[in-house]
């Protein structure tokens, strides 16, 4: 059997691409230099991967920021502000996608969006009256013959052309409709200078088509792929879908003139149902998603090759269920892992050697074979993995455990009186600057260079600092500044018991920002206060109302790496009532506004609109209220989540029972503010006033109008001003001046 990849992570094994990036947009390295970093990651994972016997690799897997954004590049979907900024082609690539700010000019950066249900983000391209779909790019065409030059034949792996279109934006009059064809013409183009280049396959990853669709997207689809189709110019087309299954077009596809078709059957619920209710034609080849792209757990071999068998389709490579992108790149960066707990994970290295194994025991007498033993042994009881005290105490949890009291417009009120807070209160989300200080004394702990008490009195004068600034700008709630947090996930992960960490396990999360998601290894439980030393000592350094600050049950979930031998929900509930513990410490320290953030919660909201309330807000918003019900009516619980895109779950949204929230809406459009008035929204709100994952400054007349559109559709009295998102990637600098010009917006407002 062959095996695919569709795609292998490109941050550099060491982070080379993050640092390498940073000092080029520092002035440190020239394009030439950052160019050089990302060859040597693009030829070392394409080696990897031929080393392993891969049969399917990739090229173009490749990214300088998003992938989204280089295919909208490659076709010449720059809007003009961009290129009449006069930089050079890399240099406008990266303005869309980080924002310019500097002699040239002053643009803000496309709005990024969660990619699907992972927690990588995505470039949105825009589209206006005045785009001329081009295909002005080579990229796919210059990776190809460089991994030739490495000695690697590839497939060609582009964002189709369905998919891109349904992420665009389109701000002008024209809609999809109007431009489709024109950029189909153009991945024909596209098609055959790869075809000219002696490319064979070209990979088109449509992982659009698991969403809903209607008949029309369905009727844009077969139109694209008609023409692509027509003339294949001796190429093989491999269609490729990811994050779910394709259950509106299944039958459609098959009967195009597609050579190979990949589906994912780990996330694809109905995938095997419908190749087996509709079969699969024997003329293609199916790509099987089998090995898991997201996850880092040890495949389990029996399940995988009972899998291959029910399937009964003549042609089967086995693949990866999506882009190894969303694991790390490899274990063996793992020194410190127990070896007990490394026997059960793969990162992507080590997928490629299962997807050997499996491949090499599918269809032989695989139960005898020692490497199918040696995998089995794998799937008994986990050492340390089992605790009955935790189990008794989700099974105890009561239905009021679920339902805070008084009810929200009573509590409003009482805390109203008790905090006495201007109108259109002032705060932050939490982090302030992470600067070099700050890390080093994290670094210098963790490596024993640093007694404890050293580390803690580093930290309490940068809190005392942090308090003193937000005391200078005129903040009205202020918060301890997260400095003793590498990670808003890792750090709370470290202090309970069940999880478990690694020191190189890096994933993309957008740009050049990667996170290192800790493993939910088994039962999970709180140990010890966490963060009540920081927040009482931030109290006692003002007489101003300081904000506790914890991150909530789903996004510590969602940003981990889940186990796969207990459900989420079990998962979601251990760790709620951990974080409970810690709200209730909190609380009883004095602490009465405490912000439990859900950064995340969207991020696993099932991909079909049908599938939201069963599969996950039924569990995920009760176990936000099962957190904070049990605390007094005058402690105001705040949350925060990035990224407006919840505007289709309000009411889910308001049925957490918070205080207020704050959420990112600036780099988006303000729909989201209709919703809230059209819902009702009872929850007090802070929609970001500026965008923090760019380092512009925004104008106090820029913050005052933002508010002031806040205004026409939220009430005064329910109007929190704040940015967007913590500052920790921020320099200190800007932080401050924008801080101010904050502050000075929310002062003109209240006049
Ligand atoms: N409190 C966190 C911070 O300010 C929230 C981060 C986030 O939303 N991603 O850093
Ligand atoms: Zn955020």
């Amino acid at each position: 059997m062959k095996t695919s990849v569709t795609g292998y992570p490109r941050i550099g094994k060491d982070r080379e691409l993050k640092f390498a990036s940073e000092k080029f947009f520092a002035g440190g390295l020239n394009e030439d230099g950052l160019k050089e970093v990302a060859k040597s990651i693009r030829k070392e994972g394409l080696l990897k991967q031929k080393e392993a016997g891969i049969s399917y690799i990739s090229s173009n897997d490749f990214s300088f920021y998003d992938n989204v954004l280089d295919t909208a590049f490659l076709f010449n979907i720059i809007p003009a502000r961009y290129k009449e900024l006069g930089l050079s082609d890399l240099e406008t690539y990266f303005a869309m996608a980080r924002g310019y700010q500097a002699d040239k000019g002053n643009v803000k950066a496309l709005a990024m969006k969660k990619w699907f249900n992972t927690n990588y983000h995505y470039i949105v391209p825009e589209i206006d009256d005045d785009t001329k779909i081009l295909l002005t790019g080579s990229k796919p065409l210059d990776e190809y013959l460089e991994a030739k030059e490495f000695g690697v034949e590839t497939k060609t792996a582009l964002i189709g052309p369905f998919t891109l279109l349904k992420l665009c934006k389109f701000t002008g009059s024209k809609k999809i409709n109007d431009v489709s064809s024109a950029l189909t013409k153009e991945y024909i183009k596209l098609l055959s200078s790869l075809a000219s280049a002696g490319a064979e396959i070209i990979e088109f990853d449509e992982p659009y088509l698991v969403r809903d669709l209607d008949a029309e997207d369905i009727k844009l689809f077969l139109e694209i792929y008609g023409e692509i189709l027509k003339d294949k110019k001796g190429l093989k087309i491999l269609l490729q879908t990811y994050f779910g299954d394709v259950r509106d077009i299944y039958s459609e596809l098959i009967r195009l003139d597609l050579d190979l078709i990949g589906l994912d059957l780990l996330e694809g619920r109905k995938t095997l149902d419908l190749i087996k209710a509709e079969g699969f034609p024997r003329d293609k080849i199916l790509v099987a998603g089998l090995v898991n792209g997201k996850n880092i757990w040890r495949n389990d071999y029996k399940k995988t090759l009972d899998i291959l068998t029910d399937l009964n389709v003549e042609n089967v490579v086995l693949g990866t269920s999506c882009s190894l992108l969303h694991v790390p790149y490899t274990l063996e960066s793992e020194t410190k892992l127990d070896p007990d707990y490394k026997k059960h994970f793969a990162f992507a290295e080590e997928k490629l050697t299962e997807l050997n194994e499996i491949a090499s025991l599918a269809g032989s007498d695989f139960e005898n074979s020692p490497v199918f033993k040696k995998n089995q042994e794998l799937f008994g009881e986990r050492k340390d993995s089992f605790d009955k005290d935790v189990k008794d105490r989700v099974e105890a949890i009561t239905d009021s455990d679920y339902v805070r009291l008084p009810e929200f417009h009573e509590r409003e009120k009482i805390q109203k009186e008790k905090l006495s807070l201007p109108l259109f209160p002032t705060t932050t989300i939490g982090s302030f600057p992470q600067t070099q200080d700050v890390r080093k004394n994290r670094q210098e702990f963790r490596k024993g260079l640093k007694s404890k008490e050293e580390y803690i009195g580093f930290n309490k004068k940068k809190i005392a600092e942090c308090i003193k600034l937000q005391e200078k700008i005129g903040l009205d709630v202020l918060v301890h500044g997260e400095f003793e947090r590498n990670d808003m996930v890792e750090y709370f992960g470290e202090h309970l018991k069940g999880f478990i960490f690694t020191e190189k396990a890096w994933v993309q999360s957008y740009g050049t920002r990667n996170v290192k998601p800790p493993i939910v290894w088994g039962d999970v439980s709180r140990k010890d206060p966490i963060t009540v030393e920081w927040s009482v000592f931030a109290k006692s350094c003002t007489d101003k109302p300081v904000k506790g600050m914890l991150t909530g049950p789903v996004t510590i979930l969602n940003w981990s790496f889940p186990r796969e031998d207990i459900t989420i929900k079990e998962s979601i509930l251990q760790i709620a009532l951990a974080i409970r513990d810690e709200v209730l410490d909190l609380e009883a320290n004095g602490i009465n506004i405490i912000q439990i953030d859900e950064a995340a919660l969207r991020e696993k909201l099932p991909l079909r609109k049908s599938d939201w309330y069963s599969e996950y807000l039924d569990f995920t918003i009760p176990a936000f209220r099962l957190v904070h019900s049990k605390v007094r009516p005058e402690t105001q619980i705040h949350t925060h989540m990035c990224y407006s895109e919840f505007t289709d779950i309000i009411p889910a949204i308001d049925a957490m029972d918070a205080d207020v929230i704050t959420f990112e809406a600036s780099r988006s459009d303000l729909q989201i503010l209709d919703s809230l008035k059209e819902n009702n929204f009872k929850t007090e709100v802070g929609p970001g006033v500026y965008d923090i994952h760019s380092p512009r400054v925004p104008s106090v007349e820029e913050i005052v109008n933002a508010l002031n559109k806040m205004r026409q559709k939220i009430e005064d009295s329910k109007l929190w001003v704040n940015p967007d998102c913590g500052l920790k990637t921020r320099g200190n600098e800007e932080t401050e001046k924008s801080l101010i010009n904050l502050v000075e917006a929310a002062k003109i407002i209240r006049g």
